[in-house]
């Protein structure tokens, strides 16, 4: 009779969050940021994850507001213009960073690749989608471009991974970033 008992209320699983929150500053005002000693590990540690944390968010933001400033240009032959993708990537990669597609939102890597027509190239967006490597994209000029985080690569333990050799993961849904 009674095998379909409601739930037990589910707002025991809402947590309060906010405690954790006294953690962060009111260490300015009246100085005497507490001398080393008092400051447990572990909280330590958590408030220099948040700190790491902002300083990314930063990086991110100054990269994006800067490569921007690139959207809508080319230069003249195709050799000039992948170097330039690559110049990008290279620093998107040293901040393990990732050029949100326009087209479809995955995270992808800017390439130049020749296109008839276009004389120096036309700029992708590569990435893998449901497995597949797929280009979108294809402008003359540098896409407008958003930064995203760079896709956490899936551990392979995955029992029966078939024998299509997907390089790159990507999970159906976009993980976002801590950061924001
Ligand atoms: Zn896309």
């Amino acid at each position: 009779m009674d095998d379909a008992q409601p739930a037990r209320q589910q707002s025991i699983a809402a947590t309060r969050g906010s405690s954790k929150e006294t953690l962060q500053g009111t260490a300015g005002a009246g100085g005497a940021a507490a001398v080393g000693s008092e400051v447990a590990p572990g909280q330590m540690l958590q408030s220099l994850q948040w700190e790491l944390n902002r300083i990314q968010r930063t990086i991110r933001l100054t990269l994006q507001s800067r490569l921007q400033t690139l959207m809508g240009q080319s230069l003249e032959t195709i050799e000039e213009n992948r170097e330039l993708a690559q110049s990008i990537q290279k620093i998107l990669d040293a901040h393990s960073l990732r050029i949100r597609c326009p087209q479809c939102g995955h995270a992808a890597i800017l390439r130049v690749s020749p296109r008839k027509g276009m004389p120096a190239g036309a700029f992708v967006l590569d990435h893998t989608i449901d497995g597949k490597r797929t280009f979108h994209g294809g402008s003359a000029s540098v896409p407008p471009i958003q930064l995203t985080a760079k896709p956490e690569r899936k551990p392979r333990s995955e029992s029966t991974a078939s024998s299509k050799s997907g390089r790159t993961t990507t999970s159906t849904a976009e993980s976002r970033t801590k950061a924001g």
